[in-house]
């Protein structure tokens, strides 16, 4: 057992202990077989939301109504979700009613794919009821029982096999890849947020590439936000270029990668973004690096000094978009030896110049300090308050 597994092992000893079922299940059990680190772990078992909590002394009611008790062992949360059915999805998206049962293959049944659908008992055993460990051998995504009626129960399951064979470099088996296409259009009637998350990680997997071929593929573009779906072919092409060309880390850069090749002009950017419902900090790093990125402004000490605060993400940026190595070395050169970071860091404040008396307030006084600011950033003048006063005495004379 993985150490986070073993950690948590005593917990399903103690649900056994007191007559119940108590398994691992879903990504953790994938992710385990496949060596991959695990990030939550996942308990489900036969007993019902109350006799967990008289098993445990310590619980959270974090999603009772669904089953799901946290129990808290030397200050690690686990989740521990009684077994359940999901009963007649009428909307596509959610189902109408969750019944508790007692039975591990009735639980397993409701997964998405076989791979996780896989549990793992607290003596080793896994059970795997849908062949999950040969199509985790044979690097497969395949729905559990009938592919149709799984994509119909719930759309968002479409944009998790995709997401999925991103981070897994998996194919998906012919039959769920037929459903997920017909299905497609019951994306629309899915919230935004749940298709941009998966969507998103997409972009930021291993195989990201692999993940939007197979978007592609199954024409499911149409159905998401933003009219992506109208994009030329040449974009994708050039989209499919940058994400095989290294794995990104950031959240941000996965969008302006989609955005640099894309028809979306510099000034619908936020309204794009806002479709997807992305959060304001990754519209204000679009919208401050697309036009860069784009090759519309040139780099120099005055641009960049704008961009200060998104020196990270820009230098990422570069990278997946296959900026020379000299153009990458030469925009951090000039990060470095930039004189000063943001405004904050002049040598002379605003309340200061109006102090001196040399200028009165107004909105002359604005215009002045922006043509000092820029004049510090590209080395014109020192930032030293006497030579700025200096210059702005020089300046009111030649007026
Ligand atoms: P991740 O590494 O992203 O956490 P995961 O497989 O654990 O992957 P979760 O979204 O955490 O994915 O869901 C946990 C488990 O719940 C899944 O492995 C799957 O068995 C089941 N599951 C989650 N979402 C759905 C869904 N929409 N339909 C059916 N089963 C689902
Ligand atoms: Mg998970």
């Amino acid at each position: 057992f993985p150490s986070q597994m073993a950690e948590a092992r005593p917990i399903l000893q103690k649900i056994e202990d007191a007559g119940y079922e108590a398994f691992f299940v879903g990504g953790a059990v994938r992710d385990m077989i496949l060596g991959d680190t695990i990030h939550d772990v996942d308990i489900a078992s036969s007993a019902f939301p109350q006799e967990i909590k008289m098993i445990f002394e310590n619980t959270v009611d974090t999603g009772i109504q669904h089953g799901t008790v946290m129990v808290l062992d030397h200050h690690i949360g686990y989740e521990v979700t009684t077994f359940r059915t999901e009963s007649t999805y009428t909307d596509y998206r959610r189902p109408d009613e969750v019944t508790f049962v007692r039975s591990l293959s009735e639980d397993l049944k409701r997964r998405d794919f076989t791979i996780n659908a896989l549990a793992l008992k607290a003596n080793g055993e896994v059970v795997d009821l849908f062949d999950g460990l040969t199509d985790l051998k044979n690097g497969l995504i395949r729905a559990v029982g009938n592919p149709e009626e799984r994509f119909n129960e719930d759309a968002l399951r479409i944009m998790r096999a995709i997401r999925f064979s991103a981070q897994l470099d998996f194919a998906i088996e012919n039959q769920t890849k037929t459903a997920l296409t017909d299905l497609a259009p019951n994306l629309t009637k899915i919230a935004v947020e749940r298709i941009q998350v998966e969507f998103e990680k997409m972009l930021l997997s291993p195989a990201a590439s692999r993940g939007l071929q197979q978007a592609l593929d199954s024409h499911l573009l149409a159905y998401l936000p933003g009219g992506v779906g109208h994009w030329p072919l040449t974009t994708w092409q050039e989209i499919l270029t940058i994400l095989n060309r290294l794995q990104i880390s950031q959240a941000a850069i996965a969008w302006i990668n989609l955005l640099v090749p894309s028809p979306v002009k510099e000034q619908d950017i936020a309204s794009f973004l806002r479709e997807w419902k992305l959060s304001r900090a990754v519209i204000k790093t679009a919208q401050a690096l697309v036009p860069i990125l784009r090759g519309k402004v040139s780099l120099d000490a005055w641009h960049l000094y704008q961009v200060e605060a998104y020196q990270e993400q820009l230098i990422e940026g570069m990278h997946s978009l296959g900026f020379t190595k000299d153009k990458i070395e030469l925009v951090q050169q000039i990060f470095e030896q930039l004189p000063i970071r943001n405004a904050r860091q002049m040598a002379l404040s605003g309340q200061e110049l109006m102090q001196s008396g040399v200028v009165k307030p107004g909105p002359e006084m604005g215009k002045l300090l922006q043509h000092l600011e820029k004049a510090v950033v590209t080395g014109e003048i020192p930032n030293q308050q006497a030579a700025l006063l200096a210059y702005v005495r020089q300046e009111k004379r030649n007026d």
